[in-house]
């Protein structure tokens, strides 16, 4: 489904912080920008389409 193996190999690297949005290293405990605590895995949703996005609502 990845276009680029590459590219998404990144994407599940990084943590996204809750707060500000901000990439972190998966290796990070907290946002680096704004300190944060609370960083979520960036993954691929289980719906598949929409899931990347959407999450605003
Ligand atoms: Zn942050």
């Amino acid at each position: 489904m990845a276009k680029f193996p590459e590219a998404e190999a990144v994407l599940m690297s990084v943590k996204v912080c809750h707060k500000c949005k901000s990439r972190n290293p998966k290796t990070a405990t907290k946002c680096r920008k704004c300190g944060y605590r609370y960083l979520r895995g960036k993954k691929k949703g289980k719906g598949g389409k929409g899931a990347a996005g959407g999450a605003a609502k």
